[in-house]
C-alpha cells in the first residue's frame, strides 16, 4: 500500500505519511476544512531510493485514489468543462521549510483553461492559473532557472505600468502564458505536458526527486535527519486564494514565534495563490486587516486554531487559503519558534492548564537556552539607523554586507562575519544562510521564507524592511539616500527590527545577567514587557529543570576566575581542574630543569622551586570552590610539551657549533629532547606514566595539593580536593600513585583526601572492577575514551577524513560532538557497572566535553552517572537537559 486518503489517516502514521500529510489527515479526522486528497507513502520514496525506479504498482494505486478524488467532487483531473485541478506537495517526516518542491494547478491545459474560466466566471483567474502551472512545471519539473519565467512577468508589468502581478488583467496573463509555453519548449525542447495525467505523474516524480537535491541534503546535515527516511507526496484537490478580493491566501501562528506574546499571528494577502507568502513578492497585509476584510473568515480562522493548539497542547502554524469568503486548511504543524517564544510559550502552556511543568521542560532545549545568552546592541550607544524591518529572529548581527549566497560562504570560510542582504530569499539561500551571522530581506513578513528558516537555523533575521532598495548586481542597497556597499559593516537587530550602520556596541542580555546575578537583578534591569516575561520563564523552568535532576553539574575550570564564574553559573563543584598551564609560561624552565637534571638532587631543587608556586594556583581554585567537591587532575600531556621543539634545537645547537661558540646547556637539553623524542606521544609518556617515571613530579603536586587544603583548614575554610590520575590503564599504576597520596597527606597531616582516575583508555573501563578497589571516583574522560577507542586521533582527522565519513554515512555527527553511544557507550556503562558492583559508593562522573553536550547527557543520565563537568558557559545548559533527561 503506497497510497493513502487524507481521511483515512492520522498523526500516529507520521512516518510513512510525513509530517504534512500526518497532519492534513489529522485535521480532516478533526472535522476542519480541508479540502480532500490523498498521501503518497514514504515507502514509494524509499522504493524508488533504492531501485531507481518508481514502485510498479504506484500507478494503478494513484488511479483508484484520484479516481475516488474525482468521484467525491463530481469532477475530474482536467476536465476541459469543468476541470478538478491539484497540487503535488512534497512533505517529510521532519518538517523542511522551502526545502522540497510543490506543483499547484495540475490539471489545467490548452482545454480546460476555458473551462475554469467559464465555470468561475473568471477569465483573468484561469489565466493566472495556468502561468503559474507552466512556470512551476517549468521550474522544479523541468529544472528551468526560475528568472526565465520572473523576467518576462516584470516586464508585462513594467508593459501595462501596474505595480504587482494581481493588477495584471486576463489578456496579459493570456499572453504570458503563452510567453512561458513557449519558453518552457526552447528550453527544455519539449511541450509541456498537455494529458493531465503525465502532469500528474511528472510531478510526482519531481517531488520524489527533490529529496535528492544539495540543498536538502545540507539541510537534513545540519539538522541530524537520517537521508534514508525519504519524502511522502501529497496530492490535494485545489482551492483557490486568487479569485478576487474576496480570496486570499496566508500563513499563521496561534501564538508569536519571534517573542512568545500570547495572541494569534500571521500574514495574509488577498487575491493570491501558495507560496506568495512565503515568497515575501508582494508586502503581505495581517490577520488584523483579514479581520476586517473578512469577519466572518477570521472568526473561521481563530477557531480552527484554537481546536488546533487544544489538540496538540503546543504552539501550531496553520497554511490557510480563502476562497470567495470560505476557508480552507492546507496545513499544519507544531510550529518552530524562536529560543525566547520556546521559554515563553511553554510558561504559558503551563499557566493556561494546557501542559503540566514537566512537560515544559521537554519543550525547551539547552541550546536555545545558549541562544539567550547572545549579547544585544547597547540602546544608549550611538548608532546611525539605516532602515526599519520587521524582526523576524532576534541576536545582535553584526557584519560585511554581502549580496549573493556564494560570496557569504567564501568571506565566512576565510573568518569573516557577514550578513546576508537579499531582495527576498529561496531555498538556493540556505548555504549562504549559514554561514552568515545575521539575514536582512527588503521583502515579505514574518512568515517569509527567510523568517522561518533563520528561526530554525539560530540566525539574527530581518525581514520585509521595504525602504532598503537591494540591487545584485552592483553589490549594494541603496537606503534613504545612502548607498551601501559590499563589505560595509552593517548591524541587525533581529528583536526591534532596525538596520544600523557600522559596529554597534553591545551588551549582555537579560538572560546573562539573571543566570549571573539572580533573578530580581536580572527583572530590574530587563525594562520591557518581553524581556521581563522572559527571563521569568527561564527562571521558572531552570528551577524546575535542577529540582528535577538527578545528575550534578560541575565545570571544567582551571584557575580562580573560571571557578569563580562557574559558581555564579550553578556549578556545584568542579570536575576537572588541569594543572598543565600551572607549568607554562616563565615556569617551563623549572620543569624543563626537572626533566633534563641528571641527579636527584638537581632535580628535586627544580621542583622545590615549583611548589609554592603550584600551591597558590591549587589555593586559589579550592578557595573559590569553598565546600564544594574540586577534582584536580595530576599532570597529563606528554612531556615533549614542556620541552623546546626538536628541530628548532637541534638547529640552534648545529648553528653555535659553526661558530665555536656552543653552549653546553644546550646540548646537554638537546640530548634528553633527543632521548625522550616519541614518534606518537599521544600514546607515549603522559599521564600517570609520567608520574611514575620521573621521581618527585607528582609527590611535589600532592605535596602542593595537602599543602593548600591544611592552609585553608587553618583559616577555618572548607576545602574538598579529590585528586585525580590520569590515563591509567591498570589497577597497579592507581595502587602506586594512591600510596603516594597517603604517605604525604599523612605527613602533612590532612586527612579524607579522596583519590580517583580518569577513565579514558579502553583497557580502564575493561578492568574497572579492579580500579574500583583502589579508587574513590571514575571520571570519564569521553575525549580520549573516544579517540583510543576508534584508534584516531582528534587534531588530525577532523580535516583529514570527517567530511568524506560524514557524506558516506560512515558518520551522522563527530563522535567528539556527541558521545557515539554505541560503541564508546557501551564502554562507559560497562565501567560503571562493574566499578560500582565492586564498589557501590564510587561516585561517578564525565569530564570530556561530552558533558556539555545535550544528547551526551541524556546518555549519561541513563547510565546512571552522578555528575556531569563541562565548561563554565555550558552549566546552565548542561542542568536544563539534566533535568529534561529526568521528567
Ligand atoms: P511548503 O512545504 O513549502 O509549505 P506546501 O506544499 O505547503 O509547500 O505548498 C505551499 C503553498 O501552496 C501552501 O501554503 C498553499 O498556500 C498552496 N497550496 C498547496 N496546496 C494547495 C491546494 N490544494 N489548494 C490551494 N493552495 C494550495
Ligand atoms: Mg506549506
Ligand atoms: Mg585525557
Amino acid at each position: 500500500m503506497y497510497v493513502q486518503d487524507f481521511a483515512d489517516g492520522g498523526m500516529d502514521a507520521a512516518d510513512l505519511l510525513g509530517g504534512k500529510g500526518a497532519n492534513l489527515a489529522e485535521m480532516t479526522r478533526l472535522g476542519l476544512p480541508v479540502p480532500p486528497g490523498f498521501t503518497i507513502t514514504t515507502a514509494a520514496c524509499v522504493e524508488y531510493m533504492r531501485t531507481g525506479v518508481v514502485p510498479p504498482g504506484l500507478r494503478v494505486e494513484v488511479t483508484t485514489a484520484l479516481r475516488r478524488l474525482e468521484d467525491a467532487g463530481g469532477r475530474r483531473l482536467g476536465d476541459p468543462d469543468d476541470p478538478l485541478l491539484v497540487s503535488v506537495r512534497s512533505g517529510a517526516r521532519f518538517s523542511m521549510p522551502g526545502m522540497m518542491e510543490t506543483i499547484l494547478d495540475v490539471g489545467l491545459n490548452d482545454a480546460s483553461v476555458h473551462g475554469l474560466a467559464a465555470q468561475s466566471g473568471d477569465e483573468r483567474f484561469a489565466w493566472d492559473s495556468y502561468r503559474r502551472l507552466v512556470q512551476m512545471f517549468g521550474r522544479t519539473v523541468l529544472g528551468i532557472d526560475g528568472a526565465a519565467f520572473a523576467d518576462p512577468l516584470d516586464a508585462a508589468k513594467e508593459r501595462t505600468g501596474v505595480a504587482s502581478d494581481v493588477e495584471l488583467g486576463a489578456d496579459e496573463l493570456r499572453t504570458l502564458t503563452a510567453t512561458y509555453l513557449e519558453i518552457v519548449r526552447a528550453r527544455s525542447g519539449r511541450d509541456f505536458p498537455q494529458d493531465p495525467r503525465d502532469q500528474l505523474d511528472a510531478a510526482i516524480v519531481a517531488v520524489l526527486d527533490s529529496w535528492n537535491t544539495d540543498r536538502a541534503r545540507l539541510y537534513r546535515r545540519k539538522e541530524r535527519i537520517p537521508d534514508d527516511l525519504g519524502t511522502a507526496v501529497n496530492v490535494c484537490a485545489m482551492v483557490f486564494g486568487n479569485l478576487g478580493p474576496d480570496s486570499g491566501t496566508g500563513v499563521a501562528f496561534t501564538r508569536d514565534p519571534a517573542t512568545g506574546r500570547a495572541g494569534d499571528y500571521g500574514d495574509y494577502l488577498p487575491n493570491a495563490q501558495g507560496e506568495d507568502v512565503v515568497a515575501g513578492i508582494r508586502n503581505t497585509s495581517t490577520l488584523a486587516d483579514l479581520a476586517r476584510l473578512d469577519p466572518a473568515s477570521y472568526a473561521d480562522l481563530r477557531r480552527a486554531m484554537r481546536r488546533l493548539e487544544t489538540h496538540y497542547r503546543d504552539l501550531c502554524d496553520v497554511e490557510f487559503t480563502i476562497e470567495r469568503g470560505h476557508l480552507w486548511m492546507l496545513q499544519t504543524r507544531v510550529g518552530k519558534r524562536t529560543a525566547a517564544a520556546a521559554f515563553r510559550i511553554a510558561t504559558q502552556l503551563v499557566d493556561e492548564g494546557i501542559i503540566t511543568l514537566d512537560e515544559a521542560l521537554t519543550r525547551v532545549t539547552g541550546e536555545q537556552l545558549t541562544q539567550l545568552l547572545f549579547p544585544r546592541f547597547d540602546a544608549a550607544a550611538e548608532r546611525t539607523v539605516l532602515a526599519r524591518g520587521l524582526g523576524a529572529s532576534p541576536g545582535a548581527a553584526v557584519g560585511r554586507a554581502v549580496f549573493d549566497p556564494a560570496t557569504a560562504q567564501e568571506w565566512a570560510g576565510r573568518g569573516e562575519a557577514v550578513v546576508l542582504v537579499r531582495r527576498e530569499t529561496n531555498p538556493d539561500d540556505l548555504g549562504g544562510m549559514l554561514a552568515a551571522v545575521g539575514i536582512l530581506t527588503a521583502r515579505g513578513g514574518k512568515t517569509s521564507h527567510a523568517a522561518v528558516v533563520a528561526r530554525g537555523i539560530g540566525r539574527t533575521c530581518v525581514v520585509g524592511a521595504d525602504a532598503v532598495d537591494v540591487d545584485p548586481s552592483a553589490r549594494a542597497f541603496r537606503t534613504d539616500g545612502r548607498v551601501i556597499a559590499e563589505g560595509d559593516v552593517i548591524a541587525l537587530d533581529g528583536g526591534t527590527g532596525e538596520v544600523f550602520l557600522g559596529d554597534v556596541p553591545v551588551i549582555d542580555s537579560p538572560v546573562t545577567l539573571y543566570l549571573t546575578d539572580g533573578v530580581d537583578a536580572a527583572l530590574a534591569q530587563a525594562g520591557e514587557d518581553d524581556a521581563r516575561a522572559l527571563v521569568g520563564a527561564v527562571d521558572r523552568l531552570l528551577r524546575h529543570a535542577d529540582a528535577a535532576r538527578r545528575l550534578g553539574v560541575r565545570a571544567n575550570a582551571d584557575t580562580a576566575d573560571d571557578a569563580v564564574r562557574a559558581r555564579e553559573l550553578g556549578a556545584e563543584g568542579i570536575g576537572l581542574a588541569r594543572t598543565e598551564h600551572m607549568f607554562l609560561g616563565e615556569r617551563r624552565v623549572l620543569i624543563e630543569r626537572a626533566i633534563v637534571a641528571d641527579d636527584d638532587a638537581a632535580r628535586q631543587s627544580a621542583f622545590d622551586a615549583l611548589l609554592p608556586l603550584q600551591r597558590a594556583d591549587v589555593r586559589g581554585v579550592l578557595e573559590a570552590m569553598d565546600g564544594l567537591p574540586t577534582t584536580i587532575r595530576l599532570l597529563d600531556p606528554p612531556l615533549h610539551e614542556f620541552l623546546p621543539d626538536l628541530t628548532d634545537l637541534a638547529v640552534r645547537v648545529a648553528v653555535a657549533d659553526e661558530r665555536g661558540e656552543s653552549d653546553p646547556d644546550d646540548v646537554a637539553l638537546l640530548g634528553a629532547v633527543r632521548r625522550m623524542h616519541e614518534a606518537n606521544p599521544m600514546l607515549g609518556l603522559r599521564g600517570v606514566r609520567l608520574g611514575l617515571v620521573l621521581p618527585g613530579l607528582f609527590a611535589l603536586q600532592i605535596r602542593a595539593i595537602c599543602d593548600a587544603v591544611a592552609d585553608l583548614r587553618a583559616q577555618g575554610r572548607d576545602p574538598h580536593a579529590e585528586i585525580m590520575v590520569p590515563l591509567v590503564g591498570s589497577a597497579q599504576e592507581m595502587r602506586l600513585v594512591r600510596a603516594q597520596v597517603e604517605e604525604i597527606s599523612a605527613e602533612v597531616g590532612v586527612r579524607g583526601l579522596r583519590v580517583g582516575t580518569m577513565i579514558e583508555l579502553p583497557r580502564a573501563a575493561l578492568t574497572a572492577a579492579r580500579i574500583a578497589e583502589v579508587a574513590d571516583f571514575f571520571s570519564f574522560g569521553t575525549n580520549d575514551l573516544t579517540q583510543t577507542v576508534w584508534g584516531f586521533s582528534r587534531d588530525d582527522v577532523e580535516g583529514a577524513f570527517f567530511p568524506a565519513y560524514l557524506d558516506n554515512g560512515v558518520l551522522v555527527v563527530s563522535p567528539f560532538e556527541t558521545l557515539d553511544a554505541v560503541g564508546v557507550g557501551r564502554l562507559v556503562t560497562l565501567a560503571t557497572r562493574e566499578g560500582r558492583e565492586r564498589r557501590p559508593d564510587l561516585v561517578i562522573g564525565v569530564c570530556g566535553e561530552h558533558g556539555g553536550d545535550p544528547e551526551s547527557i541524556r546518555f549519561f543520565h541513563d547510565a546512571g552517572l552522578d555528575y556531569v563537568s563541562c565548561s563554565p558557559l555550558r552549566v546552565p545548559v548542561a542542568r536544563l537537559e539534566a533535568g529534561r533527561a529526568a521528567v
